[in-house]
Formats: C-alpha cells, sequence, structure tokens
C-alpha cells in the first residue's frame, strides 16, 4: 500500500550523515530577524542527501521561522542557502523554480475545500509543472495510494479526518517530486488518534531515502526517524547530534531542561 523501503534504516542512517554523500541543503551564516528583533542568529546547517533531520526545541526557538527561510516564505536577512548547487538566496533566484523542488507540509493542511482531494493533488502538477490533466490524475492516484487515501481521491477534503487530510497534503507534496521536504509541526493539531497514521507515512518517506526536514514535537519519531537530531534555542542551533546522543547523553543544561519537560 505505501511505497516500499529502499533499504533497512541501519543502512540509510550512517550513508545519510556520511561526508561521502552529496549535501542535499547547505544554510550558511543564516540570520533572520523580524523588524529589530533578531530570531536566528548566523546558522550554519547541512543536510546530506536521504538524510532526516529533525529540529526540536522550545516555542519561540524559530524552528519554523529557519524552515519558511529555506523556501523563502521568509526572506532571510543575511546567509545564504544552497538547495543543491542552486544557491536560492543569490540576486537573481528563480524563486519559483526553487520552491518547485521543495515540499513542505504545515501544521494546518491548507487543503483547497471546494476541490476533491485528487485536484488538491494534481494543481501544482498542472498549474505548476504543466503536467496534462490525465497524466496529473496518474500522478496522483499513485501518491494517494501510497498514503492509503485512493478510495478518498473523488471526496472533499471536508470529509476526511485530519489524519487523513494531512495524509492529502503529504501526497500533493510528493506528487511534485521534491528534492527535499519540510514538515513543520505536521501531526501538532491532529486527535491523538489521528498522529500514527501521519507518523507512518513521514517514517516511510525517511527510510526509503527522502531527504528531510522535521520540525517534531513527537518525541519518538526523532528518536527512530532522525539521523540526525537538532536542538534550537533563542534562535540558535544549539546541539545536532545522533538522536542517541541528543536523548541518552545530552549535557547541554538547556537540552536537558527542555527533554525533562516533554518526554
Ligand atoms: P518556533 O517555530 O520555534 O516556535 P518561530 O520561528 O515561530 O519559533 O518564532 C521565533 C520568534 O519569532 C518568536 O519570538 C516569534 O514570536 C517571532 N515571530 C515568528 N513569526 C513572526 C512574524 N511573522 N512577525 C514577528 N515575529 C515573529
Ligand atoms: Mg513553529
Amino acid at each position: 500500500r505505501r511505497r516500499p523501503m529502499t533499504a533497512p534504516r541501519n543502512t540509510i542512517g550512517p550513508v545519510a550523515t556520511s561526508p561521502a554523500t552529496p549535501v542535499a541543503l547547505r544554510i550558511a551564516g543564516l540570520s533572520k530577524s523580524y523588524g529589530t528583533t533578531p530570531v536566528l542568529h548566523d546558522i550554519d546547517l547541512d543536510v546530506r542527501r536521504a538524510e532526516t533531520l529533525c529540529l526540536i526545541g522550545p516555542s519561540g526557538s524559530g524552528k519554523s521561522t529557519l524552515l519558511k527561510c529555506l523556501n523563502l516564505l521568509e526572506q532571510p536577512g543575511a546567509g545564504d542557502i544552497w538547495l543543491g548547487e542552486t544557491c536560492l538566496t543569490a540576486p537573481h533566484a528563480d524563486v519559483d523554480a526553487a520552491r518547485a523542488r521543495i515540499g513542505m507540509v504545515f501544521q494546518h493542511f491548507n487543503l483547497f475545500p471546494h476541490m476533491s482531494v485528487e485536484r488538491n493533488v494534481t494543481l501544482a502538477l498542472t498549474s505548476v509543472k504543466g503536467m496534462g490533466r490525465e497524466q496529473a490524475r496518474v500522478v496522483a492516484r499513485r501518491h494517494l495510494d501510497h498514503v492509503g487515501l485512493a478510495a478518498f481521491a473523488d471526496q472533499r477534503p471536508g470529509r476526511l479526518s485530519g489524519g487523513q487530510q494531512q495524509r492529502v497534503a503529504i501526497a500533493r507534496a510528493l506528487a511534485m517530486e521534491p528534492e527535499l521536504m519540510l514538515f513543520d509541526e505536521a501531526t501538532s493539531a491532529l486527535d491523538p488518534e489521528l498522529v500514527k497514521d501521519v507518523l507512518a507515512v513521514m517514517r516511510d518517506l525517511a527510510s526509503g531515502g527522502m531527504t528531510m526536514a522535521v520540525v517534531t514535537h513527537e518525541m519518538g519519531f526523532a528518536r527512530e526517524a532522525a539521523d540526525r537530531v537538532a536542538f534550537m534555542c533563542d534562535g540558535r542551533i544549539a546541539e545536532i547530534d545522533t538522536p542517541d546522543r541528543i536523548f541518552e547523553r545530552a549535557d547541554h543544561p538547556r537540552l536537558r531542561q527542555f527533554l525533562s519537560q516533554v518526554l
């Protein structure tokens, strides 16, 4: 029903973080202020191809702002972002072309309520990628099938549960064949019993080799699915390491404090 795993998790992990693996996303010296209030301070971060990076940290630490800067929903104040070989922050960068290479899933699903589930998925395929309507339908059905929702293709999103809507949002993003997927608290607005199906889809993606940056409060997901976990605090990456070292051997006082509150 779902995309088959291409390799067991424990073989992807080291590959995804090895210096020999190409860098999929490079953030260098990224700073951002809202008005005169600085919220991101000189962030450097590489995410390698097929890596799953989880971003954790207290509310207000800048996690969402960092993700928004990555697809230029927010304009960075300083620093550079590369997606593969493309510098997104170069003066004449093609922002729309860059955005089409990045999938983003938010807390609120932002599906169009007046369109069918299938049309929600085909919309960007036809309008951004210029794909023919019939081909787009085939692609949409395949991705809806992967998230277990092919049977809902003709329904309006309002007929689906929150968890199902979020899986449609994931299918919509994946249909664009992004190089990088960004998730911002994709399960935070869901009723607890609906969270696990969405996390299962995200886990499959991670183990299937997608490059992912995932802001999450689901520490179980971060522990199991992440290659690395970054702890953000006051607009900086205060710690970044394997889940094992972040969760078992954290010595950063703010990280220990944070984990003691959420675990
Ligand atoms: P997180 O996602 O970790 O909770 P955010 O990136 O949302 O953190 O916010 C970081 C800081 O920036 C917070 O102090 C927040 O209040 C502030 N902030 C976020 N968005 C805006 C905005 N659009 N305008 C002004 N301040 C903002
Ligand atoms: Mg946030």
